[in-house]
């Protein structure tokens, strides 16, 4: 039902002159409240405002009393003020007091009002105060009064979220605004990093609230929304778009929204109230927002999300501006916050501001982690709200040691950090200062420590490090961040780059490990129940020699002249092996014949990382130059649990007795067949795990270029052969020990091994 309101945009239009006098904050929220007293015809207007330590502080009134400004206060939840900030939804009552959460304030002389109507002030569906009109007769507010007075909040969380208000901040208080937040997430990449919020998708700042004529703002909302309709169309119709999958239901639900009447009319009543379109559709979200966030059903809460990037769509629509990161405008000490991000977006940042990178979604194997991980950028995953919570150039702290982001971080907090991150860069002194010694234990035995790496920006870290050399070069990564397959003269040029940026040290090759979840975006993806045990790796490169070859014919033609080494991933039986060594034979022959030179010398290798290798040890020593252990995939079949999902990859340990014996098979048969074996998954990376891998006779490792400092200061403090005594009886006869982790922390700290 309507009302005979003077009208919401009479009211929004003399809201805007004030907005526009240089007056201060106070003075501004104090006709604010005038102005809206008279527009509904209300004997009372205030404004709360929410604090940081969840009070309610009344910051303006008009009809309560004055005196009252700054002193009263509620807590969320308590009284109805509390109860509209902690549901986030507005409350209209004809009779206040007669309410149970009616909590009576005496310095407000609030007592001769009966009627009641209440909204809370959100921004992006978060909760910054309530606003609140009062009468004396017993009325109910229209529903076009409640609308109005939404949209009235809407202007004054601009004000706070603009930091207006901060000016009139009482002594010792702190605006929930600006109030520090925690997040417990996971670590994906080891660091510390300070620094200012970039919202990887900024979101678009509407500035302009206020409209100048509704039927011209109707007329933008109509043609943008019929713009955003055909670009959802077009993206569905699109060749490059598989028939099913992930990317298509999101696509759909998009579809979906757009078409919704609910969501259409919900944005023309707030254009109607006065609002700009843009503004309308984002009071929209903020409401929906607002109601969705209470829900924790994880279907409801992702549909939030796709309603959250069709708003943004459609306000970009409307405002004219383009998707995507605003680079030049990047702080000196970005932090990354985005929902999710590729890794190709995240080397567009451009290595040298970014400070760390906060998801709130990604894994610990997920690409943007694995490139995180070789540009030493601090990453923390599972941020659950975080982007929508933080504000682009707040400050902000991601540990990934512990996967904790710190937002607005309180100064005991920050001093804290701030002492890390001084420790950390003399920890990394020490260990730059080991750069040119070799990793030898204390009783002599000699390891060799490689990296991995993947692009041309891990390299100089090879040189930098004073590692042996690249004993896992992960080429998929340079398709995954180009836009097109990579032509063979363009693998050629980068293979060379690489073997001449490692001066001399090895570099051992891993052909292309694509397909299941690591999906090229100009390769049409397949749909897979299982992708990682799908047609992935060598299975793709056998089926499809096309690929395999060219990748084999660049490699060849890149290190004529020098030593090469190749492996290949994901191998499940021998005869895989013996196919594609078949394929390197084949494109020797090829080269040989066109009177291309060769490389010096080649050595093909397999990677160890399907359990079913296990029981054909002998049969593949016999035939291959080297092993490597992917011990990120081995494990993960071992144990049949899944290395990219949170909830069950941390159930098992690698240092499980079970694991251990089948590593300690592998490296005993190599042995004796003389074959050289490395082992390249992230467990040669960690301190602890290392010494458990030098106990059962590894003596290659391979890992990220920041892990190269602290093993190798594990190593030079390591009695070998005395760790050896305290770990290896405990394999054969493991009584009902299902970690053999205490016993290596215990050993570590009784000798003095940092870990
Ligand atoms: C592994 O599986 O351990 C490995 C090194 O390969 P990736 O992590 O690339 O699968
Ligand atoms: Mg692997």
């Amino acid at each position: 039902m309507r009302s005979t309101l003077a009208g919401p945009r009479v009211l929004l239009r003399r809201l805007r002159e004030v907005m526009a006098e240089p007056i201060n904050a106070q003075e501004r929220l104090d006709k604010i409240v005038v102005l809206i007293a008279a527009n509904v015809v209300a004997e009372v207007c205030s404004v709360y405002i929410l604090r940081a330590d969840g009070v309610l502080e009344l910051y303006a009134t008009e009809g309560l009393n004055r005196d009252a400004v700054h002193k009263t206060s509620l807590k969320v939840g308590e009284g109805l003020v509390g109860l509209i900030a902690a549901d986030a939804r507005p409350l209209n009552l004809p009779n206040a007091q007669a309410h149970p959460a009616f909590a009576y304030r005496p310095e407000t002389g609030e007592e001769a009002y009966n009627s009641f109507l209440g909204v809370p002030i959100l921004r992006a569906g978060r909760t910054l105060g309530v606003l609140v009109v009062q009468n004396q007769s017993h009325r109910t507010y229209f529903e076009d009064e409640v609308e109005a007075l939404q949209t009235t909040a809407m202007v004054i969380a601009e004000m706070v979220a603009a930091g207006e208000l901060e000016a009139i901040v009482q002594q010792g208080t702190k605006l929930d605004m600006s109030r520090p937040m925690h997040f417990q997430g996971v670590a994906l990449s080891d660091g510390v990093g300070l620094g200012h919020v970039v919202l990887h998708e900024p979101r678009v700042v509407v500035t302009n609230l206020i409209a100048e004529d509704a039927t011209v703002e109707l007329e933008r909302l109509e043609r943008a929304i019929n713009r955003l309709r055909i670009s959802i169309d077009d993206l569905l119709n699109s060749g490059d778009m598989a028939p099913s999958g992930e990317h298509r239901d999101v696509l759909e639900a998009y579809r979906m929204f757009a078409h919704d009447r609910g969501w259409i009319r919900k944005i023309e009543e707030a254009i109607n109230n006065g609002l700009t379109a843009e503004a309308a559709v984002e009071k929209v979200q903020s409401d929906t927002r607002a109601r969705m966030m209470r829900q924790t059903d994880p279907y409801l809460r992702e549909r939030l999300h796709d309603l959250d990037d069709l708003a943004h769509r459609l306000i970009r629509e409307l405002m004219g501006r383009q998707q995507g990161p605003i680079s030049e405008s990047l702080p000196q000490d970005a932090v990354i916050v985005a929902r999710n991000m590729g890794a190709a977006e995240l080397l567009d940042y451009g290595r040298d501001r970014i400070r760390a990178v906060a998801l709130e979604e990604g894994g610990p194997t997920s690409h943007v982690t694995i490139v995180a991980r070789a540009l030493g950028i601090a990453a923390v995953g599972l941020a659950d709200n975080l982007v929508s919570l933080a504000e682009s150039g707040d400050a902000v702290i991601v540990d990934g040691e512990s996967g904790q982001v710190h937002l607005r971080p309180a100064p005991d907090i920050e001093n804290a950090y701030a002492e890390k991150v001084r420790f950390r860069a003399r920890r990394q002194a020490q260990y730059r200062r080991l750069r040119n010694k070799p990793a030898v234990t204390r009783d002599g035995a000699k390891l060799s420590l490689q990296l991995n790496a993947g692009l041309l920006v891990d390299l100089p870290a090879v040189t930098e490090s004073g590692g042996d050399g690249v004993g896992l070069f992960r080429t998929e990564l340079q398709f995954m961040v180009a836009s097109s397959f990579p032509r063979m003269s363009v693998q050629t040029d980068y293979y060379r780059q690489v073997l001449e940026a490692s001066e001399g040290r090895p570099v051992t090759f891993r052909t292309l490990d694509i397909g299941g979840d690591k999906v090229l975006p100009y390769l049409r993806a397949i749909q897979e129940e299982n992708p990682a045990m799908g047609w992935r790796a060598i299975r793709f490169g056998l089926d499809r020699p096309g690929v395999l070859r060219t990748q084999i014919r660049a490699l060849l033609r890149a290190a004529a002249g020098r030593d090469l080494k190749i492996m290949f991933p994901m191998v499940s039986e021998v005869d895989e092996f013996r196919r594609a060594k078949g394929v390197v034979e084949r494109e020797i022959a090829h080269l040989t014949r066109h009177g291309y030179a060769l490389p010096e010398r080649l050595q093909l290798g397999v990677m160890i990382e399907v359990p079913s290798l296990l029981y054909q040890l002998d049969e593949l020593y016999s035939l291959v130059d080297f092993a490597s252990i992917g011990s990120n995939d081995l494990f993960q079949f071992f144990n049949a649990v899944d290395r990219g999902n949170t909830r069950v990859a941390g159930r098992f340990d690698t240092m499980s007795p079970a694991f251990l014996r089948a590593l300690k098979e592998i490296v005993d048969t190599a042995a004796r067949h003389d074959t050289p074996v490395t082992l390249c998954g992230e467990i040669a990376g960690r301190p602890l795990e290392a010494m458990a891998l030098a106990a059962l006779g590894y003596t290659n490792l391979s890992m990220s270029p920041s892990a190269l400092g602290p093993v190798k200061a594990m190593v030079r403090a390591l009695d070998l052969a005395r760790l050896k005594e305290t770990v290896l009886p405990l394999l054969d006869a493991p009584g009902d020990l299902r970690s053999l982790r205490p016993t290596l922390r215990a050993f570590a700290q009784e000798t003095d091994v940092p870990f």
